[in-house]
């Protein structure tokens, strides 16, 4: 593995970005979606790339779409990291087809992380052939459902929301896609292997985010390994441990450093954001889930991380993509 990212990457990466760490924080998903998809087609889809679908949080005054990201490798889109509210309008923006969807896997169960995934999954009905999809998420508590409960209660036959979709637990009555939920302890002490194919391997830990059972997933490719946080505080210290050695980490930008405690309960503060991309110290570091107030306070925010990680950083926007390289 090269010590840095060739240049053609980063340039790649600052593209379609369309902004380093001290660009403007105005720029937001409406207005440069086509752009961006278009540039996409040519430069997403080559290699592995990881592109945004939504980079904002789960209020809509970010006029981002929420929580979720694509994998290409060698062209198709075979990996979908959470599906937020607006993500399936972001997929289909990024050329991604569900014909080539091999692995789903969700962080938690906030709507701005998986929102739009029935929505995405419908259109099973479409597809010329059919196939199999891993679904992997979290262990449930109390509060929230596991994986395989909350499939269950979204397509359960008999009972489920949306139980016209009940033949996606087997690709059956008309659906191509077969999908197969499971569930992985976020109490574990150890990464779960969660997906393995074509070189590619998938492993999730569980992270921290209040009470709300939550995962991360690290997926080690030929070209490299991206580390994908979702929503965490930053109190757990095995994360580091997972991550260590990626390329790519990829961390949520959900507050500030004065934000309360409520807030610091489930998010980390950009000054805990910057002291564990320093500790893991990847070769870049991308930032997303932006809110309203976090996007006012971006370069500030970023600033601070920069004070104790000292890679480049990338403020992601929807469908901002960013390639892996050796
Ligand atoms: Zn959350
Ligand atoms: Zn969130």
């Amino acid at each position: 593995m090269k010590p840095s990212l060739p240049l053609s990457a980063l340039v790649a990466a600052l593209a379609l970005a369309g902004c380093s760490a001290s660009s403007a924080p105005s720029g937001n998903a409406a207005a440069p979606a086509t752009t961006a998809a278009d540039d996409s087609a040519t430069t997403c889809k080559s290699g592995i790339t990881l592109q945004l679908l939504g980079s904002g949080g789960p209020i809509s005054d970010d006029a981002r779409a929420s929580s979720g990201a694509v994998v290409w490798i060698d062209g198709k889109a075979r990996l979908l990291i959470d599906a937020g509210g607006g993500t399936y309008l972001r997929y289909g923006q990024a050329g991604a087809r569900l014909e080539d969807l091999d692995f789903i896997g969700i962080s938690h169960f906030h709507t701005d992380h998986v929102a739009d995934l029935p929505a995405i999954l419908k259109g099973a009905y479409f597809l010329s052939g059919r196939h199999d999809v891993a679904l992997v998420g979290p262990s449930g508590n109390a509060n929230f459902p596991s994986m395989t409960a909350f499939f269950d209660r979204e397509f359960g036959r008999g009972h489920g929301a949306f139980e016209y979709l009940a033949g996606l637990s087997g690709g059956t009555d008309g659906l191509q896609l077969s999908v197969h939920p499971s569930d992985v302890n976020v109490a574990s002490p150890v990464a779960t292997r969660v997906w393995q194919g074509d070189g590619v391997t998938i492993s999730a830990f569980g992270i921290p985010h209040g009470d709300v059972p939550a995962l991360a997933y690290r997926i080690e490719t030929p070209k490299g390994v991206m580390v994908l946080s979702a929503d965490q505080n930053g109190s757990r210290k095995g994360f580091v441990d997972f991550a260590k050695g990626a390329d790519l980490l990829m961390m949520p930008a959900a507050i500030d450093d004065d934000a309360d405690a409520q807030s610091r309960f489930l998010h980390a503060t950009p000054t805990v954001v910057g002291k564990i991309a320093a500790e893991i110290n990847p070769k870049m570091l991308v930032l997303d889930h932006f809110m309203g107030r976090a996007l006012k306070d971006k370069d500030k925010n970023v600033a601070t991380i920069q004070r104790y990680y000292h890679g480049p950083v990338y403020a992601g926007r929807d469908l901002s993509c960013f390639p892996l390289s050796h």
